[in-house]
């Protein structure tokens, strides 16, 4: 067991030292990509996956094995959604090029998108990563309050652009984020005690006054509201209320990153922060907004737009084409028409029951965390109790060759991270708890 913090993308990641043990079509296409792709690639497994198609929770490899798929929540309504597709071949045989122009499905999407959220979060702009979504929300925190500092979670990640990477400290192999970014502990009992909500905030404060002692006034706090790559991180509901009062008190505003808990994943609503009974300030979004399309946004007042526009002119040349929005509507639709968000409720909560009650009889696995279907469970030694991150890793490839795809969270990477697609039944639940129950560790 190693207590070593890993980088976010060596967590489940194929070592590539060599391809000797692979199939031979997987060993070839290795090669191939090391070839292109050089020394960046990273791929899942210590057997990569060659896929080539899927539907609903399933994803279907290049034998024609079907994997349950409990990792993607890009495919956020099932891979391959009938609807989603249909969509996407419609508007792609009429037309898509760049947002300068007047497009009905572009307007309908922005409306219904932007009746999601609360007052005064009621203009929306359209991108193509959450990366790009989380610079934009830095630039508009940081004009508003004229601020450059940033607190994030230790093992945050926000994004791949320059700004965003230094926001992110789960990117850094070596090194940390520069000055005016502060980092608090993930928000959990074993760093906070019983009251998380008045520890979390409380670190933040201090986080503030630091930053505030080195010359660099705080311009936001930034928050994946699920704290996806921490370790997964959702309880007590409502205990991110008193850090976001407190950065405010400060000057500073909440931005709400909601690529991951967004889209009705938590079973509590469509937005994340919307369970810790927050209205933020900037909320941004990304991978399951398009089911696979790239789109991607930000919604926020319009005082703060204002305020930027007077400043700069945005404009994303393929943020919200019409092919992507015509996606994105149909994910709306089809979230609404399937009852998704109730079913990220009843069969994630079931789940997390399962897990619960699985785990008394195996103490390696331990804490279930999470909400809706985004849950995380700490893989531990059952002797200590202490994080085993390579017993995850072994049980992630055993998992694998029973078919079913799961992947890592946390600073060590001991947490199974579960989010499928948001249409997982009862049956596939069985399936993994069959295929859990089955596996060696
Ligand atoms: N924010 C969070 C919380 C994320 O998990 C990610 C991607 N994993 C991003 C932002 C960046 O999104 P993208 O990869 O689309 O740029």
């Amino acid at each position: 067991m190693t207590e070593k913090t890993q980088q976010i993308l060596a967590l489940n990641a194929f070592d590539g030292t060599s391809t000797a043990a692979l199939a031979p079509d997987v060993a070839v296409l290795v090669e191939r990509r090391r070839r292109s792709f050089g020394a960046t690639s990273v791929l899942f497994y210590e057997e990569p996956l060659h896929v080539v198609t899927g539907r609903g929770t399933r994803l279907i490899t290049a034998d024609g094995t079907a994997c349950l798929d409990l990792y993607n929540n890009v495919p956020s309504v099932g891979h391959c959604h009938p609807r989603v597709v249909a969509a996407v071949q419609d508007q792609v045989a009429r037309l898509n090029i760049h947002t300068r122009y007047l497009f009905d499905v572009v307007h309908d999407y922005a409306e219904k998108l932007l009746a999601t959220f609360p007052a005064p979060l009621d203009k929306a702009i359209f991108t193509c990563t959450g990366s790009e979504s989380n610079d934009f929300a830095l630039r508009l925190a940081r004009l508003a309050t004229g601020g450059m500092g940033v607190v994030v979670t230790e093992t945050a990640y926000h994004g791949n652009t320059t700004a965003v990477t230094e926001v992110s400290p789960s990117s850094y192999k070596h090194g940390r984020p520069p000055a005016h970014v502060r980092t608090v502990p993930a928000p959990h009992p074993s760093n906070y005690g019983a009251d998380v909500a008045g520890g979390f905030a409380a670190a933040v404060e201090a986080a503030i006054d630091a930053m505030a002692a080195d010359g660099i006034a705080v311009a936001a706090l930034l928050c994946d509201s699920i704290f996806s790559s921490d370790g997964v991180y959702a309880d007590p509901p409502g205990f991110l209320a008193a850090a976001v009062d407190r950065v405010r008190a400060r000057g500073g505003l909440f931005i709400a990153d909601e690529v991951q808990p967004g889209f009705g994943r938590t079973g509590a609503g469509m937005w994340g922060f919307a369970r810790h009974g927050v209205v933020p300030d900037v909320v941004t979004m990304g991978k399951p907004m398009g089911n696979g399309l790239p789109i991607a946004g930000v919604v926020t007042r319009a005082d703060l737009l204002e305020r930027f526009a007077g400043e700069f002119g945005y404009f994303n040349t393929f943020g919200g084409n019409p092919v992507a929005s015509a996606a994105a509507l149909a994910v709306l639709d089809v979230i609404a028409e399937e009852g998704l968000v109730a079913n990220a409720a009843r069969v994630g909560g079931r789940l997390a029951g399962e897990l619960r009650t699985l785990s008394k009889a195996r103490p390696a696995i331990g804490e279930v965390r999470g909400a809706g279907l985004y849950l995380g469970v700490d893989i531990v030694d059952p002797a200590t109790g202490a994080a085993d991150p390579a017993a995850a890793t072994r049980l992630i490839n055993q998992l694998r060759a029973r078919r079913v795809l799961i992947g890592a969270a946390g600073p060590l990477g001991h947490v199974l991270k579960i989010r499928s697609p948001l249409c997982l039944s009862d049956a596939d639940v069985d399936l993994f708890l069959e295929a859990l129950a089955d596996c060696p560790f």
